[in-house]
């Protein structure tokens, strides 16, 4: 049977240039795509820009440059981005001004409004431009978003759409209780469960456009725009080119187990207003919702620019390579718990894990085999280990790498304790088997890191298959200043 699987990040919001966070969840579900892909599995790979909604119209005002090009501009540094990651090419990018995709949005309405889960009344509330998002006073800190105090809180008080979003409680939890683990980790499972279980407020789904005009155009009435989070949301089914092409979508929505990364400040839209949407238009619902940690810097203090201990993925990447970024945020960044990260760390992983642990591995290896063995090791016959499949399967690519590297350390050991080049003097086809031994256990160390480290693993296997030592994998290095 024909396996299919899809795989989305969130789209980031382009009001700001790509940070550690984008980084990671982009190199972590292209770890998964990757790994999808070595088991057979046809992979849709989703990424892409979220471009309308306040904060970006009030952004390109700001800066006075027209919001088509503020968006552009802002689009192509995350399109950069990837291309530094080494993402999978044949990723989808989709960005939500995209003609196909506002036709879809606005499809994704109509049908729910038909469905009698839209309507218009009177919208009063108090609105967090950084977040998109209403708040209760309950929420607010002296009458600001206790993540953004440097923003006034906006006072809407207008004829708006809502979004029947009450008339979900009991659906959603009947489906969260038939799938346990549709949100990773368990902790945020209980949490979207909390939150639905107190009940539901119906949600404003427009805005003016006489007052904000940044929005994808609600169907059949020209004074309103859709609310950023309800075209937003749409772009998982709209980039299959749904409504218009249903065979990508039943091979990879209906088909795929749709899985859908994203930050934890995102949990609430993509666990229930996304699904409630989904019911509303009578669509299957997401596979499962992985949900990353929060970055701080060092100490657990946020990121920001004014206290200097933000960490740029560029310079990181510029400075140490692609692979050494991607191995810092899968494997010593936590998936689920928040994770202080520094400059510090960074080299200190690098140092110790790249150039002492695996690339020292490889250079050793490679050597011996270069002098000892009469030509290339058969390795067409090594099977991949149980335990890396088991913790890729459930989303843990940082145990993933704890297990190859206990594989690296243990095979280090091996070597110290057999001594190859002292047996060589005597017995020379003894030492050819130890190293072929040694060669093939680096194979598998390789095969296992291709869907971590692509480019790493493909010089592994190159020069395993040519029986040559390759220059150094990583080069030790100076701290990044
Ligand atoms: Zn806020």
């Amino acid at each position: 049977m024909e396996k299919n699987f899809y795989i989305t990040t969130t789209l980031p919001y382009v009001n700001a240039r790509p940070h550690l966070g984008h980084a990671l969840e982009f190199v972590r579900a292209d770890v998964i795509a990757r790994y999808k892909k070595m088991l057979g599995f046809n992979v849709f790979f989703n990424t892409g820009t979220d471009e309308h909604g306040e904060k970006i119209w009030n952004a390109a005002t700001k800066e006075n440059v027209k919001v088509e090009n503020y968006v552009k501009t802002n689009a192509q540094k995350f399109k950069h981005l990837l291309r530094d990651l080494n993402i999978l090419e044949d990723i989808h990018f989709i960005r939500t001004t995209d003609p196909k995709h506002i036709r879809g949005a606005q499809k994704l309405w109509e049908i729910v409004s038909q469905n009698g889960f839209i309507y218009k009344a009177n919208y009063k509330a108090k609105y967090c431009v950084g977040c998109e998002l209403e708040k209760t006073d309950s929420e607010l800190r002296d009458n600001k978003c206790p993540q953004h105090p440097n923003l006034d809180i906006v006072e809407i008080n207008e004829e708006n759409y809502f979004f029947r979003f009450s008339a979900f409680q009991k659906k959603l939890l009947d489906f969260y209780s038939s799938r346990p683990d549709f949100v990773l980790p368990e902790s945020r499972m209980k949490e979207i469960v909390s939150f639905v279980s107190k009940g539901l407020r119906d949600f404003s789904i427009s805005r003016l456009r006489k007052k904000m005009p940044w929005g994808a155009p609600v169907p059949k009435d020209e004074e309103h725009v859709m609310y950023v989070w309800f075209d937003a949301l749409a772009n998982y089914i709209t980039t299959l080119g749904w409504p218009d092409d249903i065979s990508q979508f039943n091979k990879f929505w209906v088909n795929g187990t749709p899985t859908q990364y994203c930050g934890q400040d995102n949990l609430r839209q993509q666990a229930a207003m996304w699904q409630a949407m989904l019911m509303a238009a009578g669509l299957p619902l997401s596979y499962q919702i992985v949900v990353n940690g929060f970055v701080t810097g060092a100490g657990g203090v946020k990121m920001s620019k004014t206290l200097g201990n933000t960490i740029d993925p560029k310079k990181l990447i510029a400075y140490y390579g692609t692979d050494a970024l991607r191995y810092y945020v899968v494997r010593h960044i936590h998936p689920w718990d928040g994770s202080a990260v520094s400059d510090e760390s960074f080299h200190e992983a690098y140092s110790a894990n790249l150039v002492n642990g695996l690339g020292n591995l490889v250079s050793r290896i490679l050597t011996m085999a270069e002098r000892y063995l009469l030509g290339p090791v058969d390795i067409s016959e090594e099977s991949l280990p149980e335990e890396w499949r088991k913790n890729l399967d459930s989303f843990r690519i940082d145990s993933a790498c704890d297990f190859i590297w206990k594989r690296i350390s243990d095979l280090d050991k091996a070597i110290n304790e057999e001594e190859a080049f002292k047996i060589a003097k005597k017995d020379i086809e003894k030492a050819r088997k130890l190293v072929s031994k040694y060669v093939k256990e680096l194979s598998i160390i390789a095969k296992m890191l291709e869907p971590i480290l692509p480019q790493t693993s493909l010089e592994i296997q190159k020069y395993i298959s040519l029986n040559k030592k390759p220059l150094p994998m990583f080069v030790r290095k100076e701290m990044i200043r």
